[in-house]
């Protein structure tokens, strides 16, 4: 049996109460390892580990801290099978997954903001003949980083990166359903020579380790990734501590089809967006709306190709989806289906879990879904299930799309398929949302800025957001 251990101060340690929860492997439903069941002491030693090494580690040269970043992005890559077999093992997702997007990903996260730094500048404004004013943007001190299951390593490594770039040091805590790879990582963050206390990786549950990190003092800025109900308990404890927040939270979001769009390209990303990672990213466009021209010819090619969808053991690289990432989950993402069903949906495809064959017969499997003949305001089309079940809407006029797009209180992501230069941007315009792809999904550049609105968070990730995001900037004022 694996047994993980906390991070803290540049040592693996276990928690103070000598407690440890099972972790499950989903694709199984076996216990295959004891991860840390930590608490406030945890936290409270990790940041005191924190503090101690936050002098040394802010006054570095960029440069130095750099080197040390590189050196982890580059021993992320060096064990990629090794990671992406963990991850499968943790999250259920294929290893080929996990191989091409996830662990390929962390190290990339690691790439950009090493170099990142080095590029980081910032303003001065000068008062003619009078005086200049200068901007400094100096790291905060210790920051805390909350991530959740569905991009383990990938969402981990999103935050962890910039904010120690940026010279800060880390309390963080991955989800405690997916902790491995937060565990691998620590060992090579010892093996890249990162110095002690500049990160610090606490595992626990949300409730233990989460509040802990959201409530303390001594942690004036936190990067949470997860739920939007999760979020909002963050911030009604933050607030009263004036917590500087970064939130991204959930989605549901719509994958518009004109009728003037290449067909062809829409049905093959539309099968990707809406069942990769067995839909369980928060890009994932769940709500498809179809214009009616070509309803019935998007939706038949669509089901077709969905039906050919392999779902089973992760280790099978004929399957395009794994397992659901948890039992509980497994079962709210089957009681959104009955839901669907009582508010009159019919099935088209899927609907239902299935028990494979052999070491895999008790996991957790749900056959890729599609759905049609709901209303655009029904629950299964205004809240998140996160999960592999999307919904098939038809409608008749830009305006209808764009009103029926908006109509839910989340703001993530949006797709939209035309060959309307001048519809696409107009569209793009009206659309409630923090990203629009046009005529793609999940074409990621780094350099951009990454987020939500509405309740889908406030603040941006990515590219220079996220360092101005964990530094503070002071304004200095000279006068000639
Ligand atoms: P949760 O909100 O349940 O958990 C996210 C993280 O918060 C986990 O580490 C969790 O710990 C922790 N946590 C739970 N309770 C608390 C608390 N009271 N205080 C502090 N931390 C806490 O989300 P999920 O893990 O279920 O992730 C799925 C959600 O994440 C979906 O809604 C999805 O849309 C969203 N998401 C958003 C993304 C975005 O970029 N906007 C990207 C990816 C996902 P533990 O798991 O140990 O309980």
């Amino acid at each position: 049996m694996i047994q993980l251990q906390n991070y803290i101060n540049g040592k693996m340690c276990p928690p103070a109460g000598g407690t440890y929860i099972d972790n499950v492997n989903p694709a199984t439903g076996e216990v295959y390892a004891h991860i840390p069941d930590s608490g406030i002491d945890d936290v409270n030693n990790a940041v005191l580990a924190a503090q101690a090494a936050f002098d040394k580690w802010s006054n570095m040269a960029a440069k130095k801290r750099s080197d040390i970043l590189l050196r982890i992005a580059s021993l992320i890559e060096q064990n990629l099978q090794q990671l992406a077999e963990a991850e499968s093992l943790d999250n259920g997702k294929p290893v080929w997954l996990a191989k091409q997007i996830d662990i390929p990903r962390a190290a990339s996260n690691f790439h950009f903001y090493a170099t990142g730094i080095l590029h980081f500048a910032s303003e001065a404004h000068a008062i003619e003949g009078t005086a200049i004013n200068y901007t400094l943007r100096q790291p905060i001190g210790v920051v805390g980083c909350i991530s959740p299951w569905n991009l383990p390593l990938y969402l981990f490594t999103w935050k962890i990166a910039p904010a120690l770039a940026a010279g800060n040091c880390v309390v963080a805590k991955p989800s405690e359903i997916t902790p491995y790879t937060a565990f691998l990582l620590s060992e090579l963050c010892i093996e890249a020579g990162l110095p002690a206390g500049v990160l610090n990786i606490v595992h626990g549950t949300g409730p233990n380790v989460g509040a802990a990190i959201a409530a303390h003092p001594n942690i004036p800025v936190i990067s949470f990734t997860g739920g939007t109900k999760t979020g909002a308990e963050i911030s009604r404890v933050a607030a009263p501590m004036f917590k500087k927040l970064s939130l991204e939270l959930g989605g549901k979001n719509p994958n518009i089809i004109f009728a003037d769009c290449n067909l062809t390209h829409a049905i093959e990303t539309s099968v990707k967006s809406s069942f990769s990672n067995q839909g369980e990213i928060c890009l994932c466009g769940s709500r498809i709306f179809i214009e009616r021209s070509i309803y019935d010819k998007f939706k038949n090619a669509f089901v077709e190709k969905i039906k050919q969808l392999k779902t089973g053991d992760p280790n099978d690289e004929n399957n395009f989806l794994g397992a659901i990432v948890s039992k509980m989950h497994y079962e709210k993402i089957l009681s959104y289906i009955d839901l669907a069903k009582q508010e009159g949906g019919t099935i088209l495809c899927g609907g239902n879990a299935i028990h494979p064959e052999g070491r895999c017969a008790n996991g957790y499997f749900i056959v890729p879904t599609v759905i049609e003949g709901l209303a655009y305001n029904c629950r299964t089309n205004t809240e998140e299930i996160f999960g592999p079940v999307v919904t098939l809407i038809p409608f008749d006029t830009e305006e209808e799309a764009i009103m029926q797009a908006n109509s839910t209180v989340y703001g993530l992501a949006a797709i939209l398929w035309t060959d309307n230069l001048q519809r696409a941007h107009r569209v793009a315009t009206k659309l409630h949302s923090g990203i629009v792809w046009i005529n793609c999904w999940l074409l990621r550049d780094l350099r951009t800025p990454f987020g939500g609105v509405k309740n889908s968070g406030i603040g941006r990730e990515g590219g220079f957001e996220a360092l101005k995001f964990f530094t503070e900037e002071k304004n200095v004022c000279i006068k000639f």
